[in-house]
């Protein structure tokens, strides 16, 4: 079976291959445009979109050494992300879908982010525990099957990404801030400032007080000393990532000793922090949990998670017709 998957929910457009359940391609063209703006611009990404769509589908079709005439389907994500973004995958892949007269898939974007778990070696095995950590979520689910998930705990305001990107932006980093802070925190203490850590009742998240206290906590000490985050800042970027890092493994460790789950899966572009990466493994030596990470590659938007995911859907029937629409909002369950 080989499924083209098509990912533009956002920022990055891709295109992957999948033949019979292995990865033969994975091509992301990331958007440089938004990074004189700190922030993508959703008008500006589905132009950029426009450009890369066919280019980047091409080249992962070249590099599987696959003609359009060998798919057996076509998937694309149908959402959440910005709907501009969206519609410009989602019509591409109708339309190809439509004139090779072949079978269409549509893929819940949060949904492919989980099942990246499954594209390489070693795989989780069913019951798991998934922290889905984003730039525009933060979720911890319950991952019965490929096709059975649920949200157990979420953010009520900020995603653990925006926590990172927008603390990041207080000090002045560039846009994205999330791979900067982590660098800066290399080097930092991570005991020198103590900032709250969010807490939620149940499996929620909050980061919003955070933002807050860091952004009262420079107004401050830049009043009496207008340098002082030039001369902190590896030291800020620490403490802010623990305190990031803490928020999440509290309510993570809770969830897997309610739900008795000892298998814990990474997630989303924040899988990448080498200091959370660092903490779930220490704490899995404590709790003896056995910790799952993706490559880099299919952490951050890609379109072989939904290859993925569109190789489960194949194979329990799960199409899409012509009617399918793109859903900004589209839910996990
Ligand atoms: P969603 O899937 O929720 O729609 P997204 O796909 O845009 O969001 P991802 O691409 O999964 O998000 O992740 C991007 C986020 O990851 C950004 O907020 C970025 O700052 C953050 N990020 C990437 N690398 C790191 C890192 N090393 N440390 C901390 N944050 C990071
Ligand atoms: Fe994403």
């Amino acid at each position: 079976m080989t499924i083209l998957a098509i990912e533009s929910s956002c920022d990055d457009t891709s295109a992957a291959v999948m033949v019979g359940g292995e990865i033969r391609s994975n091509v992301v063209a990331t958007q440089q445009v938004h990074e004189q703006y700190g922030g993508v611009v959703p008008e500006l990404a589905s132009r950029a979109h426009q450009q890369h769509l066919i280019p980047v589908v091409d080249a992962a079709l070249q590099k599987a050494g696959i003609s359009k005439n060998d798919l057996d389907a076509v998937a694309f994500t149908q959402g959440p992300g910005l709907l501009g973004s969206l519609l410009v995958g989602g019509m591409f892949a109708k339309t190809l879908a439509l004139a090779l007269g072949k079978p269409l898939i549509a893929v819940n974007h949060m949904r492919a982010h989980i099942l990246a778990h499954f594209i390489e070696a070693p795989r989780p095995a069913f019951p798991f525990l998934c922290l889905t950590v984003s730039g525009g979520h933060t979720q911890l689910v319950v991952v019965r099957s490929a096709l059975d998930m649920e949200i157990i705990g979420q953010t009520t305001d900020d995603a653990a990404g925006e926590a990172f990107d927008k603390t990041g932006k207080l000090l002045g980093l560039p846009y994205p801030a999330g791979p900067h802070l982590d660098k800066l925190a290399r080097q930092g203490n991570p005991k020198r400032f103590a900032f709250p850590v969010g807490t939620m009742p149940g499996y929620d998240f909050s980061f919003s007080g955070l933002k807050t206290a860091v952004l009262y906590f420079l107004k401050k000490e830049m009043a009496q000393n207008s340098d002082f985050i030039q001369e902190n800042l590896p030291d800020l970027c620490a403490s802010i990532q623990h305190t990031i890092i803490q928020t999440l493994l509290r309510q993570l460790r809770r969830a897997a000793h309610d739900q008795g789950l000892t298998q814990v899966a990474l997630a989303g572009g924040v899988a990448a922090n080498s200091g959370l990466r660092q903490a779930l493994q220490d704490e899995a030596e404590a709790q003896g949990w056995q910790v799952f990470i993706p490559a880099f590659q299919f952490c951050t938007d890609n379109a072989g998670m939904v290859a993925m995911t569109a190789h489960f859907q194949y194979q329990a029937g799960d199409f899409a017709n012509q009617l399918v629409s793109s859903d900004p909002r589209l839910k996990l369950t």
